[in-house]
């Protein structure tokens, strides 16, 4: 509307180029600093009764934080206070306020905006971003946390695919209340609710016990909650259990880079065991099933002929009860399982994996084995969605960087906050 009142605006108001506002003028102060000095240019509204105020009552000079303009400037509203117009409003007088700077704001909507957008999309910390902006770290926090307001609903959205997973965001720490004087343990775990079609962050909750994610959950709509085919999850009997009672219909996968590391927990057991055994002692450096223990636990198919070759050795000259060996065979058919395509190729993976843990006979080894027996409904799912909690790893190690370059978050909603933020300016990039 101010094309028509303003067809050509002067040069001033054009550089500035602010919004609704054009440069009264401009001072350079004695240390070199530039003020603008500016005024609004559209009609503001009273916000009891929203009829527009048209005779001036007073005025007062406002500093606004802006964005820099070819260098920091220092930014000086003449702003009106309008007399209401309406007989019938209990209110008397209001003061301006416009899109780029609401009322009671002291910042402009594009400071906030790109306060928001260095933080979110460069990953730099908050108190980086401030110092960068000439701003306070807790200006940068609010203009998160109103950009989290406006987050997409996530009751809008129809996953099909959830990935739920805990993560430590940093070490636990204690902090004295200042009221009570009671030391308080700040508990540094969350859990990630992922989309794994988009790899959107849903959801974040505080704390790795179910009843968060479980609070959670109930909140969404039946519907949303009817939509979800299949839950991706570590595998914990207890959360299990308690995601039949929220998602009674959905199928549960389990997480095969978690089966693995079961698998290759018991093979670390066997090689410190059998340290033991033979050698009455902790493994060393000169025994070769000890300095190979790294070897011995990756994926036999990625490993190199050189590699193999010394895999060989370790079996032939550190192995003298074959019992690492056939512990390693174990590993390696869990392995094996997890790869196959079909429910048959999986099933006939399994009878292998039985024959070979009856012939290592050993105690980690058939527990490993009754593990993967009390799971096998839910790797069955796995095997036939391939829903992983991969893509929530991959968030998490997103997460890790926030974490690095936040410095340690005391305050885990502003934590989450970014968390949120960031999933969903990256999902709006690769999934437009
Ligand atoms: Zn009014």
């Amino acid at each position: 509307m101010n094309e028509l009142t303003l067809p050509h605006a002067d040069a001033a108001t054009t550089i500035f180029n602010l919004h609704d506002y054009r440069v009264l003028g401009t001072e350079t102060l004695s240390f070199g600093q530039r003020r603008i000095h500016i005024e609004s240019t559209v009609d503001s509204g009273c916000p009891s009764c929203g009829v527009i105020g048209t005779r001036r009552h007073s005025g007062r000079q406002q500093r606004v934080r802006d964005i820099p303009v070819a260098g920091p400037v220092e930014v000086v509203w003449a702003k009106r206070r309008l007399f209401c117009d309406e007989s019938s409003c209990p209110r008397r007088t209001f003061s301006e306020s416009t899109l780029e700077i609401p009322a009671r704001s002291r910042t402009t909507s594009r400071l906030h905006g790109a306060l928001v957008d260095a933080v979110v999309s460069s990953g730099r910390a908050a108190t980086e971003t401030a110092i960068a902006h000439g701003v306070s770290w807790w200006l940068v926090q609010k203009a998160l946390t109103l950009a989290a307001t406006k987050l997409p609903n996530v009751d809008l959205l129809r996953p099909r695919m959830l990935g739920i997973d805990e993560h430590r965001f940093r070490s636990v720490r204690f902090f004295k209340d200042p009221e009570t004087s009671l030391w308080k343990r700040i508990e540094p775990w969350m859990t990630t609710i992922v989309d794994l079609d988009t790899g959107q962050i849903l959801g974040v909750v505080d704390g790795r016990d179910h009843t968060g994610v479980g609070a959670w959950l109930i909140k969404r709509p039946l519907e949303w909650r009817l939509g979800v085919q299949v839950v991706a999850i570590d595998p914990s009997a207890a959360f299990r259990k308690a995601l039949r009672m929220w998602l009674p219909r959905t199928a549960v996968s389990v997480d095969h880079f978690h089966l693995i590391q079961l698998a290759n927990q018991a093979l670390t057991e066997v090689r410190q065991q059998l340290s033991h055994q033979v050698r009455g002692r902790r493994g060393r450096a000169v025994d070769p099933a000890w300095a190979h223990r790294m070897l011995l636990l990756r994926a036999s198919d990625t490993l190199s002929d050189r590699a193999r070759a010394k895999l060989e050795t370790v079996f032939a000259t550190d192995d003298p009860t074959r019992k690492l060996k056939a512990a390693w065979d174990v590993k390696e058919q869990v392995r094996m399982l997890l790869r196959t395509g079909s429910l048959e190729d999986a099933e006939l993976a399994k009878e292998e994996l039985e024959r070979l843990v009856k012939e290592s006979n050993q105690p980690e080894t058939t527990r490993l084995w009754r593990t993967i027996c009390r799971w096998w409904k839910e790797i069955e799912v796995l095997i036939v969605t391939g829903a992983t909690t991969g893509k929530v790893e991959a968030n998490n190690t997103s997460i890790k960087h926030i974490k690095r370059t936040g410095r340690g978050f005391v305050n885990s909603a502003n934590y989450t906050t970014r968390i949120m933020l960031r999933s969903a300016a990256r999902t709006a990039v690769n999934h437009p």
